[in-house]
């Protein structure tokens, strides 16, 4: 019988062979079949230091026979206490910049950039400024699927039935190589009009094609803001938790945000919870006796205790552990297997940050809706391989415990891919 079970992002009825994973560990998956796959994608982008990482699991047993859950509105406990008190210490500062001080929680990104956009249009409308309002976006950016999140995304086929519900934003060009100076200037137009907030993917855009962009671009951007008031919004729920090389990619830019969103690898990867940080002004303009100025946002699971003790000892082994060694020696294994790869005829557009890297297979039938990515997943699968190809750009993004031969088998695949479709 057909399982009743609806997936994400598929399309059933042509993929009705969903793998059943029953186990993991480390950078590896193991299938109800036998098999054994290699997760290059971090199941998602958020297994950072690896499948079941023991201190994180035993965190979680601890935390669930402690206190599971608690109201969150009114009520607060240790591990949130810890972990804001973590997020503030951890996140990106530079001198003369505002701090980030405060701490709000969710529990994915698409609710922690909600909460960014919330906060933001809350901050003009208690400072008796409601008409600002508008919103300043990158193109090709991915924010998230719910409707908020989605209003700041790229517009596509993946949003299309829902545009009635999309709000209208500013959309500025993305700054590829030679056309930088263009998006600045429009970013610098746009904000003249004193829209409320920029939100961007900092240093590569995710979803919208693992699209990479220089760090002075992304300084230069946060001043611009700066200098027309515009609050700068930094999505880091894919490039936080050290994939770009660095804990947070803001760091790379000397930038601090005024608001930044933070999720998957916020607890290792291995539960669900999602933070977002604000400034101190952000804060103060939902501070008030007036019962109308507070912060009208809530989900039951607020800052969920068992999520929060995950997310406590994520932060405990960056704080103990050299992890951005880990992910630099990574990045200097996929760097050279990468440039290997970028000599394949069937391969272009080699680009890496940190330990997430991508290229593009050139194919003729390349196009988002063709059916050479999943035929790609495919070919992937039994190659042994989690992977999950954008159209026809082929990305990792592996847990930072993947090893050299894991490594190489999974750039043996990437070749044999070339080989066959390319
Ligand atoms: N923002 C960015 C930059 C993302 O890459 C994603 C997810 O991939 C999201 C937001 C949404 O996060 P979630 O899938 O946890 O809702």
């Amino acid at each position: 019988m057909a399982s009743p079970v609806w997936h994400p992002f598929t399309q059933h009825g042509l993929e009705e062979a969903i793998p059943q994973v029953v186990s993991a560990e480390g950078a590896l998956l193991h299938l109800a079949d036998g098999r054994t796959l290699i997760d290059g994608i971090s199941s998602w982008w958020v297994t950072t230091h690896g499948h079941c990482e023991p201190r994180i699991a035993a965190a979680i047993a601890r935390q669930a026979a402690t206190l599971d859950q608690l109201i969150f509105a009114g009520y607060t406990h240790g591990p949130a206490e810890e972990v804001a008190q973590g997020l503030i210490d951890l996140a990106p500062r530079a001198p003369s910049q505002p701090t980030l001080a405060h701490v709000f929680y969710s529990d994915s990104g698409s609710t922690a950039v909600e909460v960014a956009l919330k906060m933001a249009l809350g901050y003009w409308h208690n400072r008796g400024e409601p008409d600002r309002h508008r919103i300043l976006v990158l193109q090709r950016s991915y924010h998230g699927d719910t409707i908020g999140a989605m209003s700041v995304g790229e517009r596509g086929v993946y949003n299309a039935a829902w545009s009635p519900l999309l709000f209208d934003v500013g959309t500025i060009p993305f700054p590829a190589p030679g056309s930088e100076q263009t998006c600045l200037d429009a970013l610098e137009a746009a904000c003249a009009q004193k829209p409320a907030a920029f939100i961007v993917e900092p240093l590569i855009l995710g979803a919208g094609g693992m699209l990479v962009y220089p760090a002075h671009v992304l300084r230069e951007m946060a001043a611009i803001c700066r200098r027309h008031g515009v609050l700068f919004i930094a999505d880091e729920v894919m490039t936080g938790w050290g994939r770009t090389g660095t804990l947070f990619a803001c760091e790379q830019a000397g930038v601090v945000p005024d608001i930044m969103a933070v999720a998957k690898g916020i607890t290792g990867g291995a539960i669900p919870l999602a933070a977002t940080l604000a400034t101190g002004p952000i804060f103060d303009a939902h501070r008030s006796t007036d019962r109308a100025k507070l912060f009208y946002h809530s989900s039951s699971y607020t800052a969920n205790a068992i999520a929060c003790a995950a997310a406590a000892a994520n932060i405990a082994i960056w704080c103990e552990e050299d992890v951005l060694g880990r992910i630099a020696a990574l990045t200097a294994g996929i760097a050279s297997r990468l440039a290997d790869l970028a000599r394949h005829p069937a391969y272009a557009n080699p680009r890496q940050l940190g330990a997430i890297a991508a290229i593009d297979l050139v194919a003729p039938d390349a196009g988002y809706l063709s059916d050479l990515a999943p035929r790609l997943r495919a070919f992937f699968l039994e190659k042994g391989l989690l992977l999950r190809p954008l159209g026809n750009t082929i990305y990792l993004m592996p847990p930072y415990c993947l090893d050299a031969g894991q490594l190489d088998a999974i750039f043996a695949a990437l070749h044999a891919a070339g080989d066959r479709y390319g």
